[in-house]
């Protein structure tokens, strides 16, 4: 399998790179760590006449809390965040997903912007992501705008982002009262691979610490798109731990209810669903250990 050649070229920075983005419009691609455009170059999925690689635009490498916010820049690799103590501390589900991503040798490389912008529906990062709020800022040469994550995907390997435009960074609204997150991914078990099914279940108290203020519950792996079980997270949000563990098969039922999977050679769509029910509930339940204990 050989790569059709093609004009690379290392941007000095972010204005660099978007000046070369305009200029070579949709012929050209940018690299980042390349765990997903290698593979994809070497089958011919894209041929693009140019490559634009972002390794050295240390500016977007980071995470950062400043107020009551957490900004990881697109340029950070999975190894570094799945044990930044920024993100263990205030949204350790995040750490949790990316530390499950690929091998030793990918997490090394891969950044979690090119997760996100490969836009799998099964992507480790994105569950986290959306059963946390998050948002992302699309940089372009006419300036910055800052969107939910939750419209970023717009179908399989495919995001809002138009040509010129680049995901700069990922913003986390740090919770107010006490928080945890449970990330569960099942994968084929000898294998380095992507999620068949990933559920992540985050959940905050409120100020009495009694109720569910806030639920979060993201599905990978199980349609077009990583999707928020929105029906699911209602049903749950306001009540006590014993009212929460009574609901808990009605907000299983209203998750699976949100899947549109497909049967593969990996598993059958009544797998994923049966999975997604039982993880639902299984992650509710790690998340209740923690929050309410006492
Ligand atoms: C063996 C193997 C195992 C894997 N296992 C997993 C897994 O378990 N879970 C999982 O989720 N993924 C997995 N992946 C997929 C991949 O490693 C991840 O999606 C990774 O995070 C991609 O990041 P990257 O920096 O390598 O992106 P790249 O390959 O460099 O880029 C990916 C895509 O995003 C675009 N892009 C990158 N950065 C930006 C940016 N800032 N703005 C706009 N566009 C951008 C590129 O043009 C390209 O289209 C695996 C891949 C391999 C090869």
């Amino acid at each position: 399998m050989r790569i059709r050649g093609f004009e690379y070229y290392a941007a000095k920075d972010l204005r660099d790179a978007l000046e070369k983005m305009e200029e070579w419009g949709p012929q050209a691609k940018v690299l980042a760590g390349g765990t997903d455009l290698v593979p994809a170059l070497k089958k011919k999925k894209i041929q693009p006449a140019y490559v634009i690689s972002l390794h050295k635009l240390r500016e977007l490498d980071y995470v950062r809390q400043a107020d009551s916010q957490v900004r990881i820049g697109a340029m950070a690799k999975h190894v570094d965040l799945a044990s930044n103590p920024i993100l263990k501390q205030n949204c350790s589900i995040l750490c949790q997903a990316v530390s499950l991503i690929g091998s030793w040798q990918i997490r090394n490389v891969a950044t979690i912007g090119g997760n996100l912008c490969t836009a799998s529906p099964a992507a480790d990062s994105a569950g986290p992501l959306l059963a946390l709020d998050g948002r992302v800022v699309i940089a372009g040469l006419d300036g910055e705008k800052e969107i939910p994550l939750a419209s970023f995907f717009t179908g399989p390997g495919e995001t809002v982002l138009k040509p010129g435009q680049l995901l700069k960074e990922i913003i986390i609204d740090l919770p107010e009262t006490r928080s945890a997150g449970c990330y569960l991914k099942l994968m084929r078990k000898k294998a380095v691979d992507l999620a068949l099914v990933s559920v992540a279940f985050e959940g905050g108290l409120d100020a009495s610490g009694k109720k569910l203020a806030r639920v979060g519950i993201a599905l990978g792996g199980v349609a077009p798109t990583p999707i928020r079980a929105v029906g699911a997270e209602e049903v749950l949000t306001g009540l006590t731990h014993q009212e929460a563990v009574k609901k808990l098969p009605e907000a299983a039922r209203m998750a699976v209810e949100a899947t549109r999977p497909i049967s593969d050679v990996r598993a059958s769509a009544a797998y994923r669903r049966a999975v997604v029910g039982a993880y639902v509930q299984r992650a509710m339940k790690a998340v209740s250990m923690t929050l309410f204990r006492t």
